[in-house]
């Protein structure tokens, strides 16, 4: 080939989902519903009414329709959220359909645990990869002042969900300072007998709760400092364990790998952020704390061919912000339930 027709060809395009601060985002979290069978004092506000309609719920046919556009462009990892996924029925169906769609390489689902009891096997051979548990405290009492379940059903459930033999299960847990903070050693020991990584969770502004306040604020630094007078904390870099935020250590004397995830004390939280997020309504979202919304679902009703659909996620993948803005002025609107965690 001559040199000059070499100059002809244009380099090899940008990944189809890089933003505009190069960032390639290609991790899509879809909230399946804003219901939920708990209430968590950091997710919902006390007395919440604000669900959504059920008819303005994405059909499973048009959850499925903007994953295989996302896939399409090159979205390849998916998490199904909520609220609380599992409460929907057809979530088995929606994983298997998604599970066939070329260019989906990963699905995983976050959950209370509350019915994974049951629903552990099904999801696992639907196709569901990897699991995250949210489990905030070990001790019943505590665990039930948090988020209002029975703490015998969600460890049932992460049993099933260890049985069932999916690629990795983790737990989360939100610290909360004067709620939680006794429970985070109890977790870790948790963690390490079963050998689940342990992530902890900075409390976000994504609600409006009593529990949001500077004094039940725990920075990821001091659950660290707890921590380290129990065990050594060692750095691991490398380590990937999913495709999420956290930073990860292992404890030196029980092995447990703990990871932290410091949305609001690590000033560099956003530099790496690979996801968007679909709202049950049909709405993207392109950074969690930032008010930014487009909505699909007008073209997922109207529009026969998905160009409109494309188009408007790649709208909303231009407009992601360089990082969100809980720092800043953000006043939370819909509460973190009705967003997806
Ligand atoms: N119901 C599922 C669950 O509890 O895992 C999935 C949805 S939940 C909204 C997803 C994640 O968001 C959970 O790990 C939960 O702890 C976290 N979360 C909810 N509200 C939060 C807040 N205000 N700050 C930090 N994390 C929060
Ligand atoms: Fe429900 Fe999950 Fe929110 Fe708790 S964190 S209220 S389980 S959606």
């Amino acid at each position: 080939m001559s040199e000059k027709a070499c100059h002809l060809i244009s380099p090899p395009p940008a990944s189809a989902t890089q933003d505009t601060f190069g960032r390639v985002v290609d991790y899509l979290r879809v909230s399946i519903t804003d219901r939920c069978n708990e209430r968590c004092l950091y997710c919902m506000p006390e007395g919440y009414k604000g669900w959504e309609r059920k008819p303005d719920h994405l059909t499973a046919e048009e959850i499925v329709r903007v994953v295989r556009v996302a896939a399409g462009m090159g979205f390849r990892k998916f998490r199904l959220t909520g609220g609380e996924p599992l409460v929907r029925a057809d979530v088995p169906e929606i994983v298997r359909t998604m599970a066939a769609i070329p260019g989906v390489e990963h699905i995983g689902i976050s959950t209370n645990g509350s019915k994974l009891g049951v629903l552990a096997q099904p999801l696992r051979d639907a196709g569901v990869g990897t699991v995250n548990v949210s489990l905030d405290a070990l001790d019943p009492a505590v665990y039930r002042r948090i988020t209002g379940g029975d703490l015998n059903a969600v460890l049932a459930g992460i049993r099933a969900a260890v049985a069932a033999g999916f690629e990795r299960v983790k737990l989360n847990c939100v610290l909360m300072r004067g709620v939680n903070e006794h429970e985070l050693w109890p977790l870790v020991l948790f963690a390490a007998e079963h050998g689940l990584p342990l992530r902890l969770i900075e409390l976000m502004p994504v609600t409006t709760t009593d529990v949001l306040t500077e004094k039940n604020f725990m920075p990821v630094s001091e659950a660290m400092e707890l921590l380290r007078l129990k065990d050594e904390l060692i750095p691991q870099p490398d380590w990937r364990l999913g495709f999420g935020p956290a930073k990860y250590y292992q404890l030196k004397h029980t092995g447990a790998r703990v990871g932290f995830i410091g949305a609001m004390t690590n000033l560099h939280f956003c530099e790496t952020c690979n996801k968007m997020r679909l709202t049950a309504d049909g709405k993207v979202r392109p950074c969690l704390g930032d008010h930014g919304e487009i909505d699909l679902r007008e073209a997922l009703r109207h529009a026969s061919d998905d160009v409109a659909v494309r188009e408007l996620l790649a709208s909303a993948l231009q407009r992601k912000p360089l990082e969100h803005q809980f720092r800043g002025s953000y006043q939370p609107c819909r509460p973190m339930t009705a967003i997806g965690g």
